[in-house]
């Protein structure tokens, strides 16, 4: 096989290579992955708020319990003076009346608050949990596919590597300044740099090469680049 040849085919390998390469940068499940790691994270911060809301909840139920035992045992007290028969004076007894009576409402009042804040933190704690079994569902979501981009990606790497021997060992055959030319054009030429010419027409640019230059590129057995858009042609 000539340089030539060799090089075409070195062409056909890296066109392979990068659509491999292609393939594993814009791989949907990228795209899959990052919609689902975004949702994973919006779920977190809705879940991590709503427990900073419940810890607030239980110090507040907390010191309404605290203030609730605190009035008991005040009315306790009170309605032992009452009873135990050492105040006589009525004023007195009516002063200590009231004040257990205030007491009572004082306790009613806070037992309201606390038993709407209970039924408030049970709500809570539901809507957490749910949140909690999303995320849980999404995470497992986020590592199956996780799994499958993996072994997706290392079949295509796989792929590649093999793909890279050969271009390797054909390479071995074609001379340094063809190599480097082809190099060159492959950047400057959207990764096409060797064509074949079909019917006198350049198959890169598709434009019909002058019948002068299709002539001395028939005939021409070193490297031949194309008039019109520089590409090395074979035939
Ligand atoms: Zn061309």
């Amino acid at each position: 096989m000539n340089a030539l040849q060799a090089l075409y085919q070195v062409q056909e390998l890296d066109t392979r290579i990068f659509d491999l390469r292609e393939r594993e940068e814009k791989h949907p499940l990228k795209a899959d992955l990052e919609e689902l790691g975004s949702r994973e994270r919006e779920l977190a911060g809705e879940l991590e708020r709503l427990q900073e809301e419940l810890e607030a909840w239980r110090r507040k139920l907390q010191s309404l319990e605290a203030e609730v035992q605190r009035l008991e045992e005040k009315i306790k007290r009170e309605e032992e003076k009452l009873y135990d028969g050492k105040v006589n004076n009525p004023k007195e007894l009516r002063g200590l009346q009231a004040e257990v009576r205030s007491l009572k409402r004082q306790k009613d009042d806070l037992e309201t608050e606390l038993l709407e804040g209970m039924e408030a933190q049970d709500e809570m704690r539901g809507r957490a949990e749910k949140l909690g079994g999303e995320l849980e569902a999404l995470r497992a979501e986020r590592e199956g596919k996780e799994r499958a981009l993996q072994s997706e990606v290392q079949g295509l790497q796989a792929e590649r590597v093999e793909l890279e021997s050969r271009k390797k060992e054909l390479e071995a055959g074609i001379d340094g300044d063809t190599l480097d030319l082809y190099r060159r054009l492959l950047q400057s030429k959207h990764n096409l740099a060797v064509v074949r010419v079909e019917e006198g027409v350049c198959q890169g640019c598709r434009v019909e090469l002058p019948g002068k230059e299709y002539d001395r590129f028939l005939k021409s057995e070193a490297v031949f680049r194309c008039p019109n858009c520089g590409r090395i042609l074979v035939k």
